[in-house]
C-alpha cells in the first residue's frame, strides 16, 4: 500500500538529520510505520488522515529543538494508546520502557480537561508531577497542543473555548516558567482568536497599522548601528526588528488603558552579539548616539528574570526623535530565551550554607537543572537515566494555597516550605496543613501536596529540633541563625558585662 504521507515523513527525517545526526532514524521509521498502521482508517474531524497529527507533532518537536530518538518516537506514537488497539504492553515490547513511559505520561495528561477555576489547580498539579517524572512528556504536550490549536476551527464553539482557555491558563504559564518564550508566544497567539475574537482582531489591526512604517524605519536604524559598531570593532551576529506577540501585547495594552503611546516595546530592535563584553559595549554605543529614557535601562543579564531570561534593554530617543527599545544579548542568551534553555549560567555555584544572598539563585536552580539535562540529552543518551534520577526524582513540586508552585528537594518538610516562602514565616511557624489536614512539622512532603503554614507572631524563635529534619540549606541557615541570636540574648541576661559574642565564638 502506498503511503500518501510519505513525503511529509521524508521531510521529518531530513529535518532530524540536519539538526541531530545521532538520532536513530531506522527506529524512527519503524515508529512511523507502527503509528500509521495503528491509526489506519482513522480520520481527524477535518477529514484528514489521523496520522497527519502525530506527524505534525514530531515535526514541531524537531523544529523546537526537542530532538532525541525517544522524544521523536514518543511524539509519533503519542496517541496510539488512547485511540487505537495498540496496547501499552506491545509498545513496551517493541520500543522499550523509556518510550513507553513517555507515551503513558502523555496519555494520562490527555485526560485532563479544563473545567474552570476549581479544576485548575488540580490540572496544574498533575502537569508538574508529570513534568517531574520526565520533562519530555511536556515537550510532546506542547507540540500536540500547537497542532490541535492550528486545527481548532473545525470544532464546535464550546470545545474551542475550553482548549483555548486551558492553553492560556495552564500550558502557556508552564512554558513561561520553563523559559520557553517561543512556545509560550505561539500557544497564546493561536488561542487568542478563540478566547476573545474582537480583542484579537483589534490588536492584530493595531499592529498591522504600525508595522510597515516601522519596518522601513528599523532598516535605517539597523544600517546606522552596523556602521557604528564596525567603527568600534564590534561585530554583530544579527540585528533584527521584532514585533511583540499579539496576546502579550493585548495584555499589556489592558494594563496601560489601551494607550499605545505608552508602550515602547511593540516593535523593538534586537541586537545579537558574540559575548557578554560586547553586550555592554553595544549598550554604550547606543547611549553615545541616542539619549536613553530615564528608568528604562534594564540589566537582565546581571539580574535575570525569574524564568532565567537574560538581555540588556534600553529605550532611547532614536533617529528623528522616535522612541525605540533595544534588546541586546548574546547568541546563547537568545537561544535560551527562545527555546527554553533558560539557564542562569554565569552564577557561581551556591555556597555550602546558602544564606540569604543565595535565595534568589535557589529559585532558579531547578530550571537550570532541567535545561542542563535537556541539553545533555543530545550529548549522551546513556547518561539519561542517571540524569533523570539526579534532576527529577530529587525534586518535588509543592503548591501554596494560592496555587503557586514551589520546588523543594525530596523529603523536604513543611519547615523547608515555610522558609522558602519567607524567613519570617519559617521563624514564626507553629503548625502546618497538608491537603487540608494538620500534620507534624517533620512530615515528608510529596509532589502535588498543597501546603499551608500556620504562624504565630508570639513565637520568638524556631526550635533547634527542626535542624534534625530540615532538608534545605536555607532553612538550616535561618534556624541556626535564630537559635544563635537567642543564645546571645540569653547570655546577656545571665552574664552581664561580658563580651558574649567573643565568648560564644570560642
Ligand atoms: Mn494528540
Amino acid at each position: 500500500m502506498t503511503d500518501p504521507h510519505h513525503t511529509t515523513f521524508r521531510n521529518l527525517l531530513s529535518l532530524i538529520r540536519a539538526a541531530e545526526p545521532r538520532v536513530d532514524t531506522d527506529l524512527v521509521t519503524l515508529a512511523y510505520e507502527t503509528a500509521r498502521q495503528a491509526h489506519a482508517g482513522q480520520k481527524r474531524i477535518s477529514g484528514e488522515d489521523y496520522i497527519v497529527h502525530p506527524l505534525n507533532v514530531a515535526i514541531y518537536l524537531a523544529q523546537l529543538h526537542y530532538i532525541d530518538t525517544s522524544t521523536i518516537i514518543a511524539g509519533l506514537l503519542h496517541d496510539v494508546i488512547e485511540d487505537t488497539s495498540y496496547t501499552i504492553e506491545t509498545l513496551r515490547k517493541d520500543f522499550g520502557d523509556e518510550i513507553a513511559d513517555i507515551v503513558m505520561g502523555v496519555t494520562v495528561l490527555e485526560k485532563l480537561k479544563y473545567r474552570g477555576v476549581e479544576r485548575y489547580l488540580e490540572n496544574l498539579r498533575k502537569m508538574f508531577v508529570a513534568m517531574a517524572k520526565d520533562l519530555r512528556v511536556i515537550f510532546i504536550k506542547f507540540a500536540d497542543r500547537i497542532d490541535n490549536l492550528k486545527t481548532l476551527h473545525v470544532w464546535p464553539h464550546d470545545k474551542q473555548l475550553r482548549i483555548a482557555q486551558e492553553t492560556v491558563e495552564i500550558y502557556a504559564p508552564i512554558a513561561n516558567r520553563l523559559g520557553m518564550g517561543k512556545i509560550r508566544g505561539e500557544l497564546e497567539d493561536l488561542a487568542f482568536p478563540y478566547i476573545d475574537p474582537d480583542a484579537y482582531t483589534w490588536t492584530k489591526n493595531l499592529l498591522l497599522s504600525i508595522a510597515p512604517k516601522r519596518e522601513k524605519y528599523l532598516d535605517d536604524v539597523k544600517d546606522i548601528m552596523k556602521k557604528t559598531m564596525e567603527k568600534e570593532k564590534i561585530k554583530p551576529v544579527d540585528i533584527h526588528g521584532r514585533a511583540k506577540h499579539l496576546f502579550s501585547l493585548y495584555r499589556k495594552l489592558l494594563r496601560y488603558d489601551k494607550d499605545i503611546s505608552r508602550i515602547y516595546d511593540i516593535i523593538t530592535m534586537r541586537v545579537i552579539v558574540k559575548n557578554l563584553a560586547d553586550c555592554y559595549a553595544t549598550m554604550g554605543i547606543i547611549h553615545q548616539r541616542w539619549r536613553p529614557l530615564k528608568g528604562r535601562i534594564k540589566d537582565y543579564i546581571a539580574n535575570p528574570k525569574p524564568n532565567g531570561y537574560q538581555s540588556l534593554h534600553t529605550t532611547v530617543f532614536c533617529e528623528k526623535g522616535e522612541i525605540l527599545e533595544f534588546q541586546i544579548r548574546t547568541k546563547k542568551m537568545h537561544e535560551e530565551a527562545e527555546f527554553g534553555v533558560a539557564a542562569h549560567w554565569q552564577y557561581k555555584e551556591r555556597g555550602e550554607d546558602g544564606g540569604d544572598s543565595a535565595t534568589a539563585k535557589i529559585d532558579l536552580d531547578w530550571i537550570r537543572e532541567l535545561t542542563r539535562w535537556h541539553k545533555r540529552i543530545h550529548e549522551n543518551e546513556e547518561q539519561l537515566q542517571k540524569m533523570k534520577l539526579d534532576v527529577f526524582q530529587n525534586r518535588i513540586f509543592i503548591f501554596t494555597p494560592n496555587g503557586e508552585i514551589i520546588d523543594l528537594p525530596e523529603d523536604a518538610t513543611p519547615i523547608d516550605f515555610a522558609y522558602h516562602i519567607h524567613t519570617e514565616v519559617g521563624n514564626h511557624c507553629t503548625s502546618a496543613m497538608v491537603n487540608d489536614r494538620l500534620v507534624p512539622l517533620d512530615t515528608k512532603l510529596k509532589s502535588g501536596d498543597i501546603v499551608e503554614i500556620i504562624t504565630d507572631k508570639k513565637r520568638k524563635t524556631p526550635s533547634s529540633d527542626w535542624l534534625q529534619f530540615v532538608k534545605t540549606t536555607t532553612a538550616r541557615a535561618h534556624i541556626k541563625n535564630q537559635v544563635k541570636v537567642h543564645i546571645v540574648d540569653w547570655l546577656k541576661n545571665i552574664v552581664p558585662g561580658e563580651d558574649k559574642e567573643t565568648k560564644l565564638r570560642r
